[in-house]
C-alpha cells in the first residue's frame, strides 16, 4: 500500500481516534494524545514566530523525553525539517554536525545548552531553546544513569553573555504560545521530513535526507511486519534512542500511528525498565541484542521486572545471536525476530516473519513493496548467481532522497534507477532468506586474500575464555593489511596470545588467523551498541603519540 498521508496527517488521525488515551509516559507522568496535539500546535506557533518556515532545518539535541516527540511533530507541522542529534555527543561532534546542516534554530536539553550557546558565530544557530529536564530527571538520577549534568554556572553565563547575538529561550515559553492557525501551510508527502545522521561506524556520520513519504511508507511496512499489533492497545518501550533512525521510525512514528502508549527512557537502564514495568508493562519492545541480554539476565533473578506481557520484539542494527533469541523468548513468552536496515532506508528493509517461520540467524525477507538484488561490489551492474555472496541492493518507497550536501556520496550510493547500495555483503537462501555476512568496507585484504572479520570473530567467540571480540584489518606500510583482534576475556581468564593463535590455526586457514591480539576491558560501541571498528583500530592498534597539554 502506498502512503497517502504525511506524518502530520498520521498524527492527526491518531489523535482523532485516541483522544484521551495515553500517548507518552515519562517517569510515570502521562501525556494524552489530545495533549500531544495541543502542545504540538503551540510549539509550532512558537517556532513560527522565531521565523521557522517550510524547508528550514531545526536541530534537536534531546534524549528520549516528551518534549522530543512534541518538538518532532511541531517542526514537521510547519513543513520544516527535523535534524536529530545524539544528545551525548561532545562539543566537537555536535559542532561538526551543526556546521554540516546549518540549522538556525536548535532545541536542546539542558546538558548541552552551554555547548550549543557557545558555538562560534560562523555556525548559524540564532535561537537556542533550552529544555529544562531537572523536574522529571533530577540531578541525582542523572548521575546514577551516567547522564551528563548541566553546568549551572556556565548555563547562566551563556544566558547573560549572549555571545554573537543569539537568542535564548526556555521550552516553557514555546509551550505557552497560542495555537497555530489552521490556515498555516502543511507539508506534502514529498516534503523533506528529517535529516537523519548515520551511525558513523565506517566514517564520519552522513546526513540522510528522508521525506514524509519515506518515513510514512516505512512505518506502514513495519506495521504490516507485525500484524498482531492492536490499534490503541499496545505499550511500546522506547529504550532505543529516537535520534537514531531505528528508534525514530519504530518507537515514535509506527507506535503513534496505531495509538500506542510510548514509554520513554532517556537512556537504557535495567532499573528504569524495571520501575516502569510495574505501572505499564511493555507489550512491544524493539531493541538491540545487548539490551535483550541485559534484560533477560535480570528477569531471571526474581526481580520485579515484568516482561510477561511482551508479545513481540524486533532486533536490528547488528546481528542477533540465536542464544539471545532463545533466552528472550523463554523469559517473555513472546516472539523475538530480527530485521535489517540502514538509516538510508528509513531505516528498515527486511524482516523475519513474525511467526514460527522466522529463521534465527537470517535477517529475513524483503518488506512489502521492497525489491532486492545481490551484485558484485566492484560493479553493481553485475548480478551474482543465486546463492553466491555479494553486495545487497534495495529498492522501495522507504529509500532515501540522498545525502545532505554530499553529491558524490549520493551518486555512489543511490544508483540512477533507485537502487540503494547497502555496502553489506549478504547471501540469499533458496527460499529467499537473506543473511548478512560483513560490510564491504570491513573486509580485510591480506596477502591478496579477502578475510571476513565476522567469520574470524565467530571462531574466537567459541573459545571458552573469550567474551567479546572485534577483528579488524591494520594497514601495513608495505601495503595490504594484517588481521588483528581485540578480545575481551571472561572473568578469571588469562590473556595468552600464543594460545589464541594456536586455537585459530586449528580452525581457520592460516591467512585468516590474526597476527596480533590485544586484550581489551571492553570494546568501543556506539550508543545503540554497535562495535565501532574504526575506534578499535585507533584505540588498540595505533601507536599513541604523546598528547600535548593545553
Ligand atoms: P555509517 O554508515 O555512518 O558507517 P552505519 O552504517 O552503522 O554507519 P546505520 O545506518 O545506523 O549506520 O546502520 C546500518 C548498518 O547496520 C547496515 O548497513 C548494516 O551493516 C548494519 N545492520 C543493520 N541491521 C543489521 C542486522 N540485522 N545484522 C547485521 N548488520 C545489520
Ligand atoms: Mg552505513
Amino acid at each position: 500500500p502506498e502512503p497517502t498521508e504525511t506524518l502530520v496527517d498520521m498524527l492527526d488521525g491518531a489523535v482523532t481516534r485516541h483522544r484521551r488515551a495515553t500517548a507518552l509516559e515519562f517517569f510515570g507522568a502521562e501525556t494524552t494524545y489530545d495533549e500531544v496535539a495541543e502542545q504540538v500546535s503551540r510549539v509550532a506557533e512558537g517556532l513560527r514566530k522565531l521565523g521557522v518556515k517550510e524547508g528550514d532545518r531545526v536541530a534537536l539535541v534531546l534524549p528520549n523525553c516528551p518534549q522530543h516527540v512534541i518538538a518532532f511533530y511541531a517542526v514537521l507541522r510547519l513543513g520544516a525539517i527535523v535534524v536529530e542529534h545524539n544528545p551525548l555527543y561532545t562539543d566537537r561532534e555536535l559542532r561538526h554536525q551543526f556546521e554540516d546542516h546549518g540549522a538556525r534554530v536548535a532545541i536542546v536539553w539542558d546538558s548541552v545548552y552551554d555547548t550549543v550557546a557557545a558555538f562560534p558565530a560562523d555556525i548559524g544557530v540564532q535561537h537556542v531553546v533550552a529544555v529544562d529536564m531537572t523536574e522529571a530527571l533530577p540531578l541525582s538520577k542523572r548521575a546514577a544513569l551516567r547522564l551528563p549534568i548541566p553546568k549551572a554556572r556556565e548555563l547562566r553565563a551563556a544566558m547573560t553573555k549572549r555571545p554573537s547575538r543569539r537568542r535564548f529561550l526556555a521550552w516553557s515559553s514555546l509551550v505557552e504560545s497560542k495555537r497555530l492557525s489552521r490556515r498555516h501551510a502543511r507539508p506534502t508527502l514529498d516534503s523533506v521530513a528529517a535529516l537523519q545522521y548515520t551511525s558513523g561506524t565506517t566514517g564520519s556520520p552522513k546526513g540522510v535526507v528522508l521525506s514524509h513519504r519515506n518515513l510514512r511508507a516505512n512505518a506502514m511496512q513495519c506495521r504490516a511486519w507485525v500484524p498482531g499489533l492492536r490499534e490503541g492497545d499496545e505499550t511500546f518501550y522506547a529504550v532505543l534512542p529516537m535520534f537514531h533512525a531505528y528508534g525514530l521510525t519504530v518507537c515514535l512514528i509506527t507506535a503513534m500511528s496505531i495509538g500506542a502508549k510510548v514509554v520513554l527512557f532517556p537512556r537504557f537502564d535495567v532499573g528504569l525498565v524495571t520501575d516502569a514495568s510495574k505501572k505499564s508493562p511493555p507489550t512491544f519492545l524493539p531493541a538491540v541484542p545487548p539490551i535483550y541480554d541485559a534484560l533477560t539476565r535480570t528477569a531471571g533473578r526474581k526481580s520485579k521486572l515484568d516482561l510477561s506481557h511482551v508479545r513481540f520484539s524486533i532486533s536490528g542494527a547488528m546481528s542477533l545471536p540465536v542464544a539471545t533469541v532463545q533466552r528472550w523468548e523463554e523469559a517473555t513468552g513472546g516472539l523475538l525476530v530480527e530485521g535489517y536496515g540502514m538509516t538510508e532506508s528509513s531505516p528498515v528493509s527486511l524482516g523475519n516473519p513474525m511467526g514460527h517461520s522466522r529463521r534465527p540467524g537470517a535477517v529475513g525477507v524483503p518488506f512489502p513493496s521492497t525489491s532486492i538484488r545481490v551484485v558484485d561490489p566492484d560493479d553493481p551492474s553485475v548480478q551474482r548467481e543465486p546463492g553466491e555472496p555479494g553486495e545487497l541492493l534495495v529498492k522501495g518507497p522507504q529509500v532515501f532522497q540522498g545525502y545532505w550536501h554530499r553529491p558524490d556520496d549520493t551518486s555512489e550510493t543511490l544508483l540512477a534507477d533507485g537502487w540503494l547500495r547497502t555496502g553489506d555483503i549478504v547471501t540469499v537462501s533458496d527460499d529467499g532468506f537473506v543473511t548478512v555476512v560483513d560490510r564491504v568496507k570491513e573486509l580485510i585484504i591480506t596477502g591478496g586474500f579477502n578475510v571476513s572479520p565476522s567469520e574470524v570473530e565467530e571462531v574466537f567467540l567459541s573459545h571458552p575464555d573469550v567474551a567479546e571480540v572485534a577483528v579488524v584489518g591494520i594497514a601495513k606500510d608495505s601495503g595490504g593489511e594484517d588481521v588483528a583482534a581485540a578480545v575481551v576475556l571472561n572473568a578469571g581468564a588469562v590473556f595468552d596470545p600464543d594460545a589464541l593463535k594456536e586455537f585459530g590455526r586449528s580452525r581457520l586457514a592460516r591467512y585468516k588467523v590474526p597476527r596480533r591480539f590485544v586484550e581489551a576491558d571492553s570494546l568501543p560501541r556506539s550508543l545503540i551498541g554497535k562495535v565501532l571498528r574504526k575506534r578499535v583500530r585507533e584505540e588498540f592498534f595505533t601507536p599513541r603519540k604523546p598528547q600535548p597539554r593545553d
